[in-house]
């Protein structure tokens, strides 16, 4: 039964034309999982905001997206529900290693974005964890081994994909490069320059920003296959 929810929900995605993404204005006329549906609702998530109507239909069937909207708009919950239901769809364990990876400019907001992820994917039963300077890195480094979404800051995920034995990320399938453009203010073009040409090339990437900068157009260029460019200046 489980099955064929999974593959009904494929065809309809399968079957979605670019023309018909921002048809749908409520998360619940997604074609997405129970769980997620539930932590949806949970949390009182009911309308979707501009960016998460555009951007989640097209991300969840696999495509890259650059999308740029300004704080506030949702970006969060456009990246987080793709994330989750590639797991889901995935079928994804504990022994799989990382599946999916969050860079986040600063400890803050990637507390934040963990926060967020626990409360929406608590029906589900991946595991995710956070590395971020400040803590202790050879806590990190043991538990590492059995994370399924890594959320970490750039400098500190770098130091881990170096210096982590037990760290798995040959299987990654998502990469989400959030607030992009603070973190190439802050100065972290080279260490994404870094993580970017250690991770499996064939994998999703969800690029989030809140300004469209040169800069950031030459990471996209470099981290992003054919994207859906998005544009949202609308919250609602
Ligand atoms: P951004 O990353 O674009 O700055 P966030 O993802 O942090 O924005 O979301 C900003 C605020 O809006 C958060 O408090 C979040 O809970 C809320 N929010 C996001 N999406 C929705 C939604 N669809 N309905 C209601 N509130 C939402
Ligand atoms: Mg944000």
């Amino acid at each position: 039964k489980h099955q064929q929810a999974q593959k009904d929900r494929q065809e309809k995605l399968a079957q979605l034309d670019p023309k018909e993404y921002t048809k749908f204005t409520k998360f619940s006329e997604l074609p997405l999982s129970r769980q997620t549906l539930i932590g949806l609702r949970g949390a009182h998530f009911i309308e979707m905001t501009g960016i998460q109507k555009e951007a989640i239909p097209p991300a969840l069937q696999g495509q890259d997206i650059l999308g740029a909207a300004k704080t506030g708009s949702g970006k969060t919950l456009a990246f987080l529900i793709p994330l989750i239901e590639m797991l889901l769809r995935e079928d994804w364990n504990e022994f799989d290693g990382v599946g999916a990876l969050i860079i986040s400019p600063t400890r803050e907001l990637a507390m934040q974005i963990y926060e967020v992820l626990l409360n929406i994917g608590k029906h589900s039963s991946f595991s995710c964890g956070l590395v971020i300077g400040g803590k202790d890195f050879k806590y990190e480094s043991e538990r590492i081994g059995k994370i399924n979404v890594l959320i970490g800051t750039p400098g500190r995920l770098l130091q881990h994909m170096d210096q982590s034995a037990n760290l798995n990320i040959n299987n990654l399938q998502m990469l989400i490069l959030d607030e992009a453009d603070r973190i190439l203010d802050m100065g972290f073009k080279k260490t994404l320059d870094s993580i970017i040409s250690s991770i499996p090339p064939q994998r999703q990437t969800l690029l989030f920003s809140a300004t469209q900068t040169k800069s950031v157009q030459d990471l996209a260029r470099l981290s992003l296959t054919n994207p859906k460019y998005i544009n949202s200046s609308s919250d609602l």
